[in-house]
């Protein structure tokens, strides 16, 4: 069995607030143990026992890797023209979905493949450890299959998003589409698949066909989550909560009684059970206002942070960006940005094993280039992010 000390850490961000101060349960002058990729050991660097390798983290930060919970990676073509358009002067409407599921039908299983892992590598360097990826491109059954296939060779949080939007073919009779969904493409989908997703925004899906859907999946085995509440008010937090989704993600648009509900769910150690996930890049690459993060945080709805990756409305794969964006666009603090980003995102996917490092949990971890955590949102755009580790492998 081989081990590796990673030592001199200066600050080791664990999440675990076990007898820690703070929410990030910040230790100094630490060193982490792993063995056959998990951690096995926490302490001061000067109790750090003997291990086959050592990594000098040189005094650094070492964070968990992030949690990326919400990203769709299966796609063909990109929407450059689209972006440009909309950053002189057009809305963001959902519309141009149908534009990417076009060129996704069009593609081979290979093109599609490249894509997810070029993207996923991105991200990786950008230190994401865990990505969940959704389908939702192909809207048919060979190509919602395939598309999860794909995701699953690089991810074991894979999403299947049939319900994206109703495709061109079926624009006059929604219901049939929905009956497609539930039916053979959630059966071909179901065996690569660990969770369900409705985008239930007008223009989509309404509250009935959202529902319906979703109980499909659940009765398939499938744990639920929701699009909901992007491009305005509606029903998706009221759904997500209704049926016990892991996730409501988006939430830009809520009202009291979406707040409360998410409220509601608090009962996991003072975590909600229904995160509310928010998407800053989609807000950045549309120009539209942010949700508002502190009026969660402190009703005590437990927040994640996440990148959107799309070719439309959100085509970063970057956390630290998204970590940024929070902090400076929508009053999160540093802690609050990197929690939600990491903890966050696996409390969203119903995680316990990632985005937290202590005895037991995935040694799933980065190495900045940066004495602290803060830099993350202190020096935006900047490439911190020195050294990933996954499974205790340095990537
Ligand atoms: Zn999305």
């Amino acid at each position: 069995m081989s081990s590796l000390l990673v030592d001199d850490i200066g600050e080791l961000v664990t999440n675990d607030v076990e007898g820690e101060a703070g929410p990030l349960g910040i230790r100094r002058d630490a060193a982490l143990l792993v063995e056959e990729g998990r951690v096995a050991w926490i302490g001061p660097s000067r109790d750090a026992p003997a291990a086959d390798r050592r990594l000098d983290a040189g005094g650094a930060a070492v964070l968990p890797g992030f949690v990326d919970s919400h990203a769709h990676l299966v796609f063909a073509g990109d929407r450059a023209a689209e972006f440009a358009a909309r950053m002189a002067g057009q809305p963001y409407t959902g519309g141009g979905i149908r534009t990417t599921v076009g060129a996704t039908r069009a593609a081979t299983d290979d093109e599609l493949r490249a894509t997810v892992r070029r993207l996923h590598g991105e991200a990786l360097r950008q230190g994401t450890t865990t990505m969940e990826i959704k389908s939702g491109y192909g809207l048919t059954v060979a190509d919602e299959a395939r598309s999860l296939a794909i995701a699953a060779e690089v991810s074991e949080e894979t999403t299947f998003l049939g319900a994206h939007v109703v495709p061109a073919e079926y624009a006059d009779r929604p219901d049939d589409y929905v009956g497609l969904v539930c039916g053979p493409m959630l059966a071909a989908a179901a065996p690569h698949a660990r969770w369900i997703d409705v985008f239930c925004e007008r223009g989509a899906f309404d509250v009935d066909h959202a529902r319906a859907i979703l109980a499909c999946g659940q009765a398939a085995g499938l744990g639920v989550r929701v699009h909901g509440n992007q491009l305005g008010p509606g029903p998706g937090v009221q759904l997500g909560v209704e049926l016990g989704a892991a996730s409501v993600d988006h939430c830009t648009h809520l009202t009291d009684a979406d707040v409360d509900a998410l409220a509601s769910t608090r009962v996991d150690g003072g975590h909600t059970t229904t995160v509310a996930t928010l998407l800053p890049g989609a807000e950045f690459s549309t120009r539209s206002p942010y949700p508002d993060a502190r009026r969660l945080l402190d009703a005590g709805v437990t927040v994640a942070l996440a990148t959107d990756c799309n070719p439309g409305s959100s085509y970063t794969s970057s956390m630290p960006f998204c970590v940024a964006l929070a902090v400076r666009e929508m009053r999160m603090t540093p802690a609050e940005a990197v929690w939600a980003a990491t903890a966050g995102g696996a409390r969203a996917l119903r995680r316990d094993d990632v985005g937290v490092l202590r005895p037991g949990a995935r040694a799933d971890l980065m190495i900045l280039d940066a004495p602290s955590h803060l830099h993350l949102a202190y020096r935006p755009g900047v490439p911190l992010i020195r050294q990933v580790l996954r499974n205790g492998v340095p990537q």
